[in-house]
């Protein structure tokens, strides 16, 4: 085959908000043999996932400005161009849906570019969450069109759930998704990229009517302060977060220890863990959220997580205006 008929692969994952998206990628960086392109689209303010994604051969870009499924306008074809025309064969690129996005709209741009060829669209869905999500007034609809036309659900966090559990929660997928291949894992048994062609069904038709606008239908907060938290008056303010946010992810520090720390709440789950080395070392916090279009004002929100700050004059807050400028805000 000729060089100049070399079609790149392309595989989107998508998946709701908390369903592993990031730690999937960077299992997929890790164990890469090859050079990949990575582009992710986060659908908060500032995109958090990509500077969580770690390092690899190829090269990460990130897809700003809202929602991409949304907008499959200049700035993802401009950046998708900049990856086939920069003078570098990638050996795979893989874009990272937005939580609230819809992978199959992405995956289409492949379908129609002569230059790349369609090889997975990979949903994830946490098996612990997915039924409550598809129940969610709020969110179902969201949740359920990103099933339609995946050909390959990795179920998440399976060692949350005994084997019933399990069971039932692929019984909700195959109803959603008849036939779709489902593989069960955790974090620390995730499957590498499939090797496949996606076979466009008999349904590929690009000129969709009936498509929500997620800009419409989501909220964004941000949340960017110098200094650190108390960490007894954050699980407090957590806490008093309204249920409408949906998400909340980012780096924060605390008063008693200078390392970084990664923050992610799921509903109203939340967990700490130090950041992994070689990512982002910043001082300071920057949370971004992302909730319902019922999300209340951001200053009511920014209001509660003040309320956990501890008093600037106990902490070392220098640096802070260089590590604002490393995020694209
Ligand atoms: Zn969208």
């Amino acid at each position: 085959m000729m060089a100049s008929h070399y079609k790149t692969p392309v595989t989107v994952i998508g998946g709701f908000l908390g369903a592993g998206k990031t730690t999937y990628l960077n299992h997929l960086l890790r164990s890469a043999n090859g050079r990949y392109a990575v582009l992710v689209n986060d659908f908060g303010a500032v995109n958090i996932d990509a500077a969580l994604i770690a390092k690899h051969d190829g090269e990460t870009m990130t897809l700003a400005n809202g929602c991409v499924c949304c907008s499959i306008g200049s700035g993802f074809l401009d950046t998708l161009g900049r990856v086939l025309d920069g003078g570098t064969v990638f050996d795979h690129i893989i874009i990272e849906a937005s939580g609230v996005g819809d992978p199959w709209r992405i995956a289409e741009i492949a379908l129609v570019e002569p230059s790349l060829r369609l090889n997975a669209v990979i949903v994830l869905a946490d098996a612990s969450r997915i039924a409550n999500l598809l129940d969610d007034t709020r969110v179902g609809d969201t949740v359920r069109g990103q099933f339609d036309r995946a050909n390959l659900v990795l179920l998440t966090k399976v060692d949350l759930l005994d084997r019933a559990a399990v069971d039932a929660t692929r019984s909700t997928i195959t109803a959603l998704r008849p036939g779709v291949a489902i593989v069960e894992t955790t974090e620390h048994s995730l499957p590498g990229l499939p090797d496949g062609t996606f076979k466009p069904a008999s349904r590929f038709n690009a000129a969709n009517g009936n498509r929500t606008d997620h800009e419409l239908n989501f909220r964004r907060w941000s949340y960017v302060r110098t200094g650190a938290f108390d960490r007894d008056a954050l699980a407090k303010a957590l806490k008093a977060l309204p249920p409408q946010l949906l998400r909340l992810k980012g780096t924060c520090r605390f008063a008693d220890n200078v390392s970084p720390w990664l923050l992610q709440m799921i509903g109203q789950d939340w967990m700490l863990t130090p950041l992994p080395d070689g990512l982002s070392q910043d001082s300071g916090i920057l949370l971004v959220g992302v909730g319902t279009d019922a999300l209340p004002d951001t200053d009511r929100l920014d209001t509660i997580l003040d309320a956990a700050l501890v008093q600037s004059n106990s902490v070392t807050t220098a640096d802070t205006n260089h590590r604002q400028a490393t995020f694209t805000l």
